[in-house]
C-alpha cells in the first residue's frame, strides 16, 4: 500500500532528482517518511536576543539586534578583510569577514537594522564576531527567530552541494507545508492519554520546529516512547506466542539434588546461588519450556549453579548438555564436573573437535542409548550425528560467543519437546539493555561473589615503570604464585599484534631467565595450546604470556597477577573479563594495567573505572555510557538497538513505563484484536521494528 508519505522526495519543491539522489546516498533518505524521521541532532537557542553589554566572549553563540554603522575593507590586497561596526543601545561590536569580502560589502547597508548571530571573541580589547549569520530585521523574522533552530546532520559531500543544515531546514519546511501530510498515528488513544503523550503529528512537527523547549521535550518523549514501546510489544508478543506453542518438560523432585547437597557439595552455596536455583527450579516445574539467562560476574560460581539444575533434570531421567565456546573451557567444565559426577555415579563425557573418532563413536552410542547423563563440549555438540536419547536441559556458557543458528540447533536436539535452555554470561548487562535485548528471556542474576574472596587490587602503570613491574612479578613468583601477561590481539591476522606478543615474550624470557614460561595464542595448534595451558594449570610454568585467548572462563586459582599490556586498547568489559582470571584463590590478587604515557581521554576513563571498582555491573553501566549500546559485546549483530532517539543509558525510566504498558496490553489482549488496540496492531504488523532474531533462540 502506498501512501502520501511514501512519495519520493524528488517531487518535493526545491529537491529534484539530483539532490534526491545525494540525500539517498548520504543519509538514506528516499521518501517523505524517511525525511520526516531525519531528526535534528541539536538545536540552537534562538529563543531570545542578547544585548551587546551582556556578551561574554568565547562562550556561547549570541543573537543580537542592532544597526550597522561603518563598513570598511582593511588590510593589504591579499589579506583583505571586511569589518562592520554593529551597534545596539548598550554598546558596539565588530563584525568581520575574511572571505567573500566584496560580495558581503555590497550587501551590508549602514543604518539598517539587522539580526546577527554568531560566537563573539575578544580580539585585542574589542569584541568581534567573524562570519556571523546576518539578516535584515523584519517583524516577521524577529518573531520567527524566537525559537529553537533545528540543526541537522549532513555530510561533507552534501555541504559541497549546498545541502547543509540550513538547506535541510528549508526542505523540511516545504514538507510540512505540503497539503495532505497524512501521518498515521501509531498508538491508540488510550495509550496516549495513559502516558500523557502528544499525538504523533504534533510530535513530528515539534521535533523539527519546536515553538519552545517544552514542546521539543514533549515531542522527544513521544518519539522515544514509540521506539521503546514497540520493541517491548514485540518482545511480549513473541513471548506469549512461545508460551502457547512450547510446552515444557516437568521435572520431578529427585534424591539426586539432595544427595549432592548433603553429601558432596564442596562448599556452602551463596545466597545468590541458592536464589537462582530456586528461580530455575520453578521454571522447570512450570510446564513451559524455560528460556533463562543467568548472568553473574566472573568468578561468581555459575558453573556449580548450573550443575545443580542439571541434577534436577537428570533426577527425572533426562540427559543434559553443556556447551562452551572454546575447547579449553569445555575441558575445564568437564574436569570440574567429572569429579562430582563420579561421586554421584553419573556418566559424563566430553566431545570436542579433537575427540578421537573411536571415542566419539562410543560416546555417541552411550548418548543415543541414554546411558550418558551429561555431555560437555564445544560446537562439536551441534553436529547432526550427535543424537540424544532424552535431552531435558541445555546449558550454554558464555552465550555471547555463539551465533543464533548454533544455539537453535542445540535446541532442536530433542525431537518431542524442546529442552529447557539456560544460557550463562559473565558479561553483566545493564538492566535497561537487558530488558531490550533479552526481553524474551527470563533473567536470573548472581549478585554476590563467594565469601572470603579478596577484591583484586588494580593499578595503572606506565611503560616507563617496567622495572618496577618486573620486581613485583618476581616477588609474587617467589611467593609461589603464577602470573598472566596478556597482549591485545585486536585482529586475528594482524602481524603487528603478534610481533608485540613475541617481543614481549622475549623480554620476559630475558628478565626471568630461570623461570619456566608458557605462551599461548590463536595461531598455535590446538594440541600445543592445550599442552601449554595444561603446564600452566599444573603450576609447572609460572608466567603465562598470552593473547586474549585466555579471556574466557579459564580457572587457575593459584594465579594472582594479571598484567595487561597496552591496556588502553581494550574495551572495559574485556578488561574486566581478563581481570576475572585472577582472584580465584585465597591469595590477594592484583591486576596491573600497562599503558604508554599518552592515552586518549576515553582510555583514561576506562582505566580509571577499572582501578576504582571491581563491580561488574558498575563497569557494564560505565561501558554502556562510554560506548553506547550498539557496541556492547554481543549486541553488534542484533540490529535491534538501532535506536534513533531513545538512549538506553538515560531513558531507563521511560523504558520501564513503556515495558510495563506493553506487558499489560499483551496480557489483556494477546492477539491485539480489541478495537482499542487497532492502531498498535496495525503498526506492529508493518514490521518496521527490528525483529528480535537472535535473542529468541528459536
Ligand atoms: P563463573 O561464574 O565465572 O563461571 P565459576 O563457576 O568458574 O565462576 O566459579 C569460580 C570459582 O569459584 C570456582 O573455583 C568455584 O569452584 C568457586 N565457587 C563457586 N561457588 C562457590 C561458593 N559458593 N563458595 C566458594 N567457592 C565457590
Ligand atoms: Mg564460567
Amino acid at each position: 500500500m502506498s501512501s502520501f508519505m511514501d512519495t519520493k522526495i524528488e517531487f518535493l519543491k526545491g529537491v529534484g532528482p539530483a539532490k534526491a539522489k545525494l540525500l539517498n546516498e548520504e543519509l538514506g533518505i528516499q521518501t517523505y517518511l524517511d525525511l520526516i524521521y531525519h531528526f535534528p541532532f541539536r538545536y540552537e537557542d534562538r529563543s531570545h536576543f542578547q544585548t551587546i553589554s551582556q556578551i561574554i566572549p568565547e562562550i556561547d553563540n549570541v543573537q543580537i539586534k542592532g544597526v550597522i554603522r561603518k563598513v570598511e575593507v582593511v588590510g593589504a590586497a591579499r589579506k583583505q578583510r571586511l569589518t562592520a561596526s554593529f551597534q545596539d543601545k548598550t554598546g558596539q561590536i565588530e563584525l568581520v569577514w575574511f572571505k567573500g569580502v566584496n560580495w558581503m560589502k555590497g550587501k551590508l547597508k549602514p543604518g539598517v537594522p539587522y539580526i546577527v548571530y554568531g560566537k563573539p571573541s575578544l580580539f585585542q580589547t574589542k569584541y568581534s564576531i567573524s562570519h556571523p549569520e546576518i539578516e535584515v530585521l523584519t517583524p516577521a523574522n524577529e518573531a520567527g527567530k524566537k525559537s529553537l533552530l533545528p540543526i541537522y546532520a549532513t555530510t561533507e559531500k552534501l555541504k559541497k552541494r549546498y545541502l547543509d543544515s540550513k538547506a535541510i531546514v528549508k526542505i523540511m519546511q516545504e514538507l510540512f507545508k505540503s497539503q495532505g501530510i497524512a501521518l498515521t498515528e501509531t498508538v491508540d488513544h488510550d495509550v496516549l492519554s495513559k502516558m500523557h503523550l502528544v499525538d504523533l503529528k504534533t510530535a513530528l512537527k515539534h521535533i523539527h520546529f519546536p515553538p519552545d523547549a517544552e514542546a521539543k521535550n514533549r515531542a522527544l518523549e513521544r518519539l522515544k516512547f514509540d521506539e521503546l514501546f514497540f520493541i517491548q510489544l514485540k518482545i511480549f508478543r513473541e513471548k506469549s506466542d512461545k508460551k502457547e506453542v512450547h510446552k515444557g518438560i516437568v521435572f520431578q523432585k529427585s534424591h539426586l539434588v539432595h544427595d549432592f547437597y548433603t553429601n558432596h557439595k564442596p562448599f556452602e552455596l551463596t545466597d545468590s546461588q541458592k536464589q537462582v536455583i530456586k528461580e530455575i527450579y520453578t521454571d522447570l516445574q512450570s510446564g513451559y519450556q524455560m528460556n533463562r539467562l543467568l548472568q553473574g560476574d566472573v568468578g561468581s560460581g555459575k558453573t556449580i549453579t548450573a550443575f545443580v539444575c542439571m541434577l534436577i533434570a537428570i533426577g527425572s531421567g533426562f540427559q543434559t548438555a553443556i556447551m562452551a565456546p572454546t575447547e579449553i573451557l569445555a575441558i575445564q567444565h568437564y574436569q570440574g564436573l567429572a569429579e562430582y559426577c563420579e561421586k554421584l555415579g553419573l556418566k559424563i563425557r566430553l566431545i570436542t573437535g579433537s575427540t578421537k573418532k573411536s571415542a566419539r563413536k562410543k560416546y555417541l552410542e552411550e548418548l543415543a542409548s541414554g546411558e550418558m547423563n551429561i555431555l560437555v563440549g564445544t560446537h562439536a555438540l551441534i553436529e547432526n550425528d550427535v543424537q540424544f536419547n532424552r535431552l531435558g536441559l541445555v546449558v550454554i556458557d558464555e552465550q555471547h560467543r555463539f551465533g543464533v543458528a548454533q544455539r537453535a540447533k542445540l535446541w532442536q536436539k530433542n525431537k518431542h519437546v524442546y529442552p529447557h535452555v539456560l544460557v550463562m554470561t559473565a558479561t553483566p548487562i545493564p538492566r535497561t539493555l537487558a530488558m531490550t535485548l533479552y526481553g524474551d528471556l527470563e533473567i536470573s542474576t548472581i549478585r554476590e561473589l563467594p565469601k572470603g574472596r579478596k577484591p583484586i587490587k588494580t593499578s595503572h602503570l606506565y611503560d616507563s615503570s617496567r622495572l618496577k613491574l618486573f620486581g613485583f612479578i618476581r616477588r609474587e613468583i617467589d611467593l609461589g604464585r603464577q602470573v598472566y601477561i596478556v597482549y591485545p590481539l585486536i585482529e586475528e591476522s594482524s602481524a603487528l599484534d603478534y610481533k608485540d606478543l613475541m617481543d614481549g615474550y622475549e623480554s620476559i624470557s630475558r628478565a626471568f631467565p630461570n623461570t619456566p614460561l608458557s605462551i599461548l595464542h590463536g595461531k598455535m595448534k590446538s594440541k600445543d595450546k592445550d599442552f601449554e595451558m595444561d603446564r600452566f594449570v599444573r603450576g609447572e610454568t609460572k608466567i603465562m604470556v598470552a593473547t586474549t585467548v585466555i579471556e574466557v572462563g579459564v580457572n587457575v586459582p593459584n594465579a594472582s597477577v594479571m598484567v595487561i599490556e597496552n591496556s588502553e586498547r581494550f574495551g572495559l568489559s574485556q578488561l574486566h573479563q581478563l581481570r576475572g582470571r585472577v582472584g580465584r584463590g585465597a591469595d590477594q590478587s592484583y591486576c596491573i594495567l600497562m599503558t604508554g604515557s599518552k592515552i586518549s581521554r576515553e582510555a583514561r576513563e576506562r582505566i580509571g573505572c577499572m582501578v576504582a571498582t571491581t563491580d561488574g555491573f558498575e563497569i557494564a553501566e560505565k561501558d554502556l555510557e562510554l560506548r553506547g549500546p550498539g557496541d556492547l559485546m554481543g549486541t553488534q549483530q542484533s540490529g535491534l538497538l538501532d535506536l534513533k532517539v531513545a538512549d538506553l543509558t538515560t531513558d531507563g525510566e521511560l523504558l520501564k513505563k513503556a515495558r510495563l504498558l506493553a506487558e499489560q496490553i499483551i496480557d489483556d489482549d494477546p492477539e491485539l484484536t480489541s478495537p482499542s488496540h487497532t492502531r498498535i496492531a496495525k503498526h506492529l504488523s508493518k514490521d518496521q521494528i527490528a525483529s528480535l532474531k537472535w535473542s529468541a533462540i528459536s
